[in-house]
């Protein structure tokens, strides 16, 4: 009788694993593991290749009920382990999902949640002017609280939250304003003109590298999109929710790990930092929605005015956004801005300069 090996995978997110069994007259061989790994080997003989046959159909259907597929060996590849995955299993209680914004760059558009363009104003309102100096506030960025992640859907408030600066006074204003009843959703593929085109592409790297509008608000970095991330608290506030303690390594490994730290490490350290610990890394200390904030050298909880609670992370204009491959867009160089909102009162806000 023919050798005869059916090789199955299991690749979902959670797992990446393989499954083979092979029949040799009387003998099954059974090998699984991690994709890309030798794995584990067993072998068992039968009394007569009728039985062996027969345990062969069990295994491989039982695998399949639980999710297994045929595979072709080789067409999925390794994947690496996050060191995350295995330091801060230990952490698991103190994990958030935070939310990293997908940016599109694209003609401006009113009540789209956004970097850049133009804050939308309610009818007869100018734009706001800076109550200590009295000059014209800068605007950055702007969230439509009805097109939040669905788990954040009306956790965070609702209407339009709007982000105003005075750079001169220092002094921020956030604040959320009720939408009019006729807003319009904006329109997923605006219909761009061949010289919008031609702006854009060179408008929004630009823009990412060193902040200057230099078309005064025609053209926005929608935010078309979140994608959640796990995310973890400052040590500080950590040991003070939870009195869990981070070690110096595992406070490197959520907030300070990059592609440099890779030098340290042969090739087969299984602490080398891996591609998707350098991405949670940045993710936690870039723009993000809800999750945790990063507070740079001390945890300074602000209190919300009417109900006196701490204030939670509503977003971090952190260390700006990825774009094409580019990051950048940083709200002010050296500090990550905090605006923290009460859970109770949600239009209450609050700011946080944090230095890094
Ligand atoms: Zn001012
Ligand atoms: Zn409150």
């Amino acid at each position: 009788m023919p050798t005869e090996t059916t090789y199955l995978e299991l690749s979902d997110g959670k797992s990446h694993k393989f499954y083979e069994v092979t029949i040799n007259d009387v003998e099954v061989t059974v090998r699984y593991g991690r994709i890309g790994d030798v794995g584990k080997t067993t072998v068992t003989s039968y009394d007569n290749a009728q039985k062996a046959h027969a345990e062969v159909t069990k295994l491989v259907n039982s695998k399949l009920k639980k999710g297994y597929e045929r595979a072709q060996k080789g067409d999925r590849t390794k994947q690496p382990i996050s060191r995350s995955d295995r330091r801060l299993a230990r952490l698991n209680h103190l994990r958030r999902t935070g939310w990293k914004p997908l940016i599109k760059a694209t003609l401006d558009a009113p009540f789209a949640s956004k970097y850049l363009g133009k804050p939308w104003l309610s009818p007869g309102k100018t734009h706001p002017h800076c109550s200590g100096c009295g000059g014209a506030l800068n605007f950055h960025f702007q969230l439509n609280l009805q097109e939040l992640p669905e788990s954040l859907q009306g956790k965070l408030g609702t209407g339009l939250f709007q982000m105003f600066t005075c750079f001169t006074c220092y002094l921020h204003f956030p604040e959320a304003v009720a939408l009019p009843e006729a807003a319009k959703s904006t329109p997923p593929e605006p219909e761009i003109s061949a010289e919008d085109a031609a702006n854009l592409s060179k408008w929004a790297p630009s823009v990412i590298r060193d902040g200057f509008d230099e078309f005064h608000g025609r053209y926005m970095l929608q935010i078309v999109g979140w994608q959640p991330f796990d995310d973890y608290p400052f040590f500080e506030e950590a040991q003070e929710t939870y009195g869990t303690e981070y070690s110096e390594y595992e406070e490197m490994l959520i907030f300070h790990v990059d592609e440099n730290d890779c030098e340290f490490y042969d090739e087969d350290d299984p602490d080398r930092p891996t591609p998707i610990d350098i991405q949670l890394a940045w993710n936690r200390t870039a723009d993000k929605l809800s999750g945790w904030g990063y507070w740079g050298q001390q945890v300074e909880h602000q209190y919300c005015r009417i109900c006196n609670q701490p204030m939670q992370l509503f977003y971090q204009l952190g260390h700006g956004i990825e774009y094409e491959g580019s990051t950048g867009l940083d709200y002010d160089v050296d500090n990550l801005l905090l605006i923290l909102q009460c859970a109770e009162h949600k239009d209450e806000f609050s700011c946080y300069d944090s230095a890094f």
